[in-house]
């Protein structure tokens, strides 16, 4: 099974909306400049709410091949939510994507694997694909338990969902210790975590679904490193934070077959 290379930069509360469309103009424009298709990874950012509209007018005025997700998205359908923003009112902006369960969400906001959970079903009805992001903090790594806390995680957060729900996730480990910080995971290190998880999905669901199914590496990623985690027969992608921020730093993520290791 050949799974097509993600490339999500999130983009987190940086950049307004006429700076994102010049991110975005540069990023694509540095891509197709490269005179390399883009076509065989999937080039994604996640810009904040408010650049949405902005980025789905240049990419469908353009005809861009990058795409874009929200950061977040509310377990409610509509209603009496205050600041929050539905899978529906994504989906009407043409969002593929969108992330769920950062490790900055679950801290700073006290989200759990339940919510996340009511999120990716929010998503799935709504037919956006949910990137779900898990993975441990530095002191249960030390102690060993990183493998058994994270499959906690997924279990949790893909708890009860349907066969054809699954087909529209897509999972991101990102030790929490290695997230803005500068500390990557070995390649090794994301192997052993994203194997692990592929298993969890066999036994959860079945081999077909975990053979499918994209796991995403993110903390700390870069042009330097990309290469090398890829390399990995279980590392479908990446998710990247800061790196994404330089369009050309982030382009060079997404060419990251031209490197040499
Ligand atoms: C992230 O925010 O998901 C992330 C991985 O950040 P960074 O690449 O900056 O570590």
């Amino acid at each position: 099974m050949t799974r097509t290379p993600l490339m999500a930069g999130n983009w987190k509360m940086n950049l307004d909306h006429l700076e994102a469309v010049a991110t975005v103009q540069k990023l694509a424009w540095t891509l197709d400049d490269a005179k390399h298709s883009y076509g065989d990874v999937e080039v994604v950012v996640c810009p904040p709410f408010t650049d949405l509209r902005s980025v789905q007018t240049l990419v469908e005025a353009d005809k861009l091949g990058v795409k874009y997700a929200a950061q977040d998205v509310s377990k409610h359908t509509h209603g009496a939510y205050t600041g929050e923003i539905s899978a529906k009112m994504l989906a009407k902006l043409g969002c593929a994507y969108t992330v769920v369960g950062h490790s900055e969400r679950r801290e700073y906001h006290g989200e759990s694997d339940a919510l996340v959970n009511e999120k990716v079903r929010a998503l799935c009805a709504e037919g956006i694909t949910a990137i779900v992001c898990v993975g441990e903090p530095l002191e249960i790594r030390k102690a060993g338990e990183h493998v058994a806390y994270t499959l906690k995680q997924v279990r949790d957060c893909l708890a009860d969902l349907d066969d054809n729900h699954l087909a529209q996730v897509v999972i991101a480990y990102e030790p929490v210790w290695a997230i803005g910080t500068g500390e990557v995971a070995t390649a090794d290190d994301a192997q052993e975590v994203i194997g692990a998880i592929r298993g969890l999905v066999v036994e959860m669901y079945s081999a077909e679904i975990a053979d499918s199914m994209r796991i995403l590496y993110g903390g700390s990623v870069k042009s330097s490193n990309v290469a090398e985690l890829m390399a990995k027969p279980d590392v479908d992608g990446a998710l990247v934070g800061g790196a994404s921020l330089d369009p050309v730093e982030f382009a060079k993520i997404c060419r990251f077959r031209e490197h040499v290791i």
